[in-house]
């Protein structure tokens, strides 16, 4: 017979059509389920699920898969078009009998095919349920979520299915019927038209799904890129309810930037225009082809904690999951898009999506040409700043998770600088480094402005030395992950070591460096007068203008850090192992110095050095510990000075 021939890209079709029309029932024939089925079925019928609707999502994929599968068929079997319309898929509420049809004209079903079909366990996803079943009945239907299980969910809304189905090239239709309990029955139905109608006798409950707003939006959220139109049979009216063309399947020549914008707006539900749009198909091991956009502005949910990508993996035209953070990394989590493969199961699980190798190699190809693109837009700094702002603080992740694009992803960040307004990156700063200068120093802070004239850069500006200034709160977790760019050191200007011995400031207007033994005694003396509200006393090159600093000691947390963390309710302190650092050369130091080794004037002394400490704190954005007490020594020096 000519169907025997008839092979499709999924399944070769059954070849024993002869005998099974020689069964040829007249009346209905009685056909047990598959044992595996039968427990499926009862679990699917009897547990209450609460993502029933996906059922819709099944059957019109089917669907779609049946015209797929004529329409290849086609291609060697030119003389089945007369039994071939223009391909559709048509849903049918019908109010009066509570029954939904969907009805397609695609390759229909032989009586061979309905036994094998939808009888035993067809697909893979149903035999891993089957592997996976607990025998706890709530457990085992959370796993229906996980695995989908095709035709067999009509019965989570239908207490009873109908099939009526004729096969292309075949004369003889069938109707397969069931209640899902244990058995199916076959009937002959030479009437049957050609294709497949699948009627749902709707549960009492279920009734929601003949109304045509909710076909209307379950379909828009599913199915809406089958290539086949998905047609609504209202009131004896048509009316086709899916966009039935998968942009991105289509020619880049082909497409305008107002359709790829209304594509983007769509699925992003965002109202600006897409600041970066990536159009390709991936060639190789594996293949997919990927429509992806940047937003202009960042999406509101940007940094809640439970925001996903929003992705949206197809598996050849059919809508799988826009849940699948495997395609994303967190840094890129502001990407939106479709990805289509062909090299992944239609029935793909979850758990298969967690492990495949074929994602982790899609999430990598997808990664790189995100970056190429990326640097590509960076050689226009106004255009790319745009992109910095909306999603830097976002992107500078990348330095911190794990990512084999690490120095790709360095090169895309931007940074504010001593150096002027413009931001910089980690390369321009290199370039303008210092003969001698070893390291890439970087200050923490929360506001530019504060951050500017903090005490600790005197140094680092006298001697020209540029210094990053990172002021997003995640900065200060890449910085102690990402050690170094191009071989140097990232380091903090509190822990500059020698570069600032080295190179020499270029003027020179400093005063005389404070004998090293007036130093030492001074420095005794401060540590006596504050006690643990630090942890240690030094001298320091990195002030000029400023008598004393605070910093804290390397490895430990910075005192941005400290108070981002308490922001958030961490109880921490670190004050008592801060560093006090002085200027050798400030003149206040110098008077101070002499006093301590006079001997002379202990409370002056011990005002002065309160006081200053307290400042520092204030210039830090630190709290003052007491401030009733920094008031009463700031009056006395008041009063003193009137
Ligand atoms: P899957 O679609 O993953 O194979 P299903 O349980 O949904 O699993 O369907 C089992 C099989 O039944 C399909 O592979 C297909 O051969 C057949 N089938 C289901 N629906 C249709 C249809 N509308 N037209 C033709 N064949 C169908």
């Amino acid at each position: 017979m000519k169907e025997k021939k008839i092979t499709s890209s999924k399944e070769q079709t059954d070849t024993s059509t002869t005998s099974t029309e020689q069964m040829g029932a007249k009346k209905p024939e009685k056909i047990e389920f598959q044992a595996e089925v039968a427990k499926v079925l009862d679990i699917v019928i009897h547990s209450l699920y609460s993502n029933k609707e996906i059922f819709l999502r099944e059957l019109i994929s089917n669907a779609s898969d049946a015209c797929d599968k004529l329409r290849y068929a086609l291609l060697t079997h030119p003389e089945l078009a007369k039994d071939t319309g223009v391909f559709k898929i048509i849903l049918t509420p019908d109010k009066k009998d509570k029954t939904l049809t969907i009805t397609d004209n695609g390759i229909g079903m032989d009586k061979n095919d309905l036994i094998n079909h939808l009888g035993t366990i067809a697909r893979s996803g149903s035999a891993e349920f089957i592997k996976m079943l607990t025998g706890d009945k709530k457990k085992d239907m959370a796993l229906i979520g996980q695995f989908g299980v095709g035709f067999y969910a009509s019965f989570m809304v239908a207490d009873k299915v109908v099939v009526r189905t004729k096969k292309a090239g075949n004369n003889m239709g069938y109707k397969w019927e069931s209640n899902g309990e244990g058995s199916f029955t076959i009937t002959d139905d030479k009437d049957a038209p050609f294709g497949t109608s699948i009627t749902l006798y709707l549960k009492p409950d279920d009734l929601d799904y003949l109304e045509p707003i909710r076909l209307r939006h379950l379909v828009r959220q599913y199915s809406d890129h089958i290539s086949i139109p998905i047609v609504l049979k209202n009131d004896g009216k048509e009316e086709t309810i899916n966009s039935a063309s998968a942009l991105w399947l289509r020619n880049k020549t082909d497409i305008t930037p107002e359709q790829y914008k209304d594509f983007y707006q769509n699925i992003s539900h965002a109202f600006d225009e897409p600041w970066m749009t990536l159009h390709y198909t991936a060639e190789g091991v594996i293949e997919y082809t990927a429509l992806l956009f940047c937003p202009t502005k960042p999406p509101f949910n940007l940094f809640q904690p439970d925001r996903k990508s929003n992705l949206q993996l197809y598996v050849n035209r059919v809508f799988i999951s826009d849940d699948v953070p495997e395609l994303m990394p967190n840094f890129l989590r502001f990407m939106t898009g479709v990805i289509d493969t062909r090299d992944l199961p239609l029935n793909v699980s979850r758990e298969m999506l967690q492990r495949t190798p074929a994602m982790e190699k899609i999430r990598k190809g997808i990664v790189r040409r995100i970056l190429t693109e990326l640097k590509k837009r960076s050689e226009k700094a106004d255009d790319y700043k745009t992109f910095w702002d909306s999603f830097g603080i976002v992107f500078k992740e990348g330095l911190y998770e794990p990512s084999e694009f690490k120095n790709e992803i360095a090169e895309l960040c931007r940074f504010h600088s001593t150096r002027g307004e413009e931001l910089t990156s980690f390369g321009d700063y290199v370039t303008r480094m210092k003969a001698s200068q070893k390291h890439i120093y970087y200050l923490t802070g929360t506001d530019l402005a504060t951050m500017r004239v903090n005490p600790q850069l005197e140094g680092f500006a006298a001697r020209g030395i540029e210094v990053l200034l990172l002021t997003d709160p995640i900065d200060e977790f890449w910085v102690q992950t990402f050690y170094e760019y191009q071989g140097k050191k990232i380091t903090s200007v509190m822990h500059a070591g020698d570069d600032l011995e080295k190179i020499k400031p270029a003027e020179s207007d400093e005063g005389e460096t404070l004998q090293k033994d007036k130093a030492d005694a001074l420095i005794k003396q401060i540590k006596t007068i504050l006690g643990d509200a630090v942890g240690d006393v030094r001298t320091t090159d990195r002030l000029t203008k400023s008598p004393i600093a605070l910093i804290t000691p390397e490895g430990q947390m910075s005192m941005n850090l400290e108070r981002l963390m308490r922001a958030h309710g961490q109880a921490i302190n670190f004050a008592s192992s801060r560093i006090l650092e002085i200027n050798p050369r400030h003149a206040l130091i110098h008077k101070l110095a002499d006093l301590v080794s006079q001997n002379k004037d202990p409370e002056k002394v011990s005002d002065t050095i309160w006081v200053l400490y307290d400042q520092t704190l204030v210039t830090e954005g630190e709290p003052i510990k007491d401030p009733a007490k920094y008031t009463e020594r700031l009056s006395r020096f008041i009063m003193a000075g009137l």
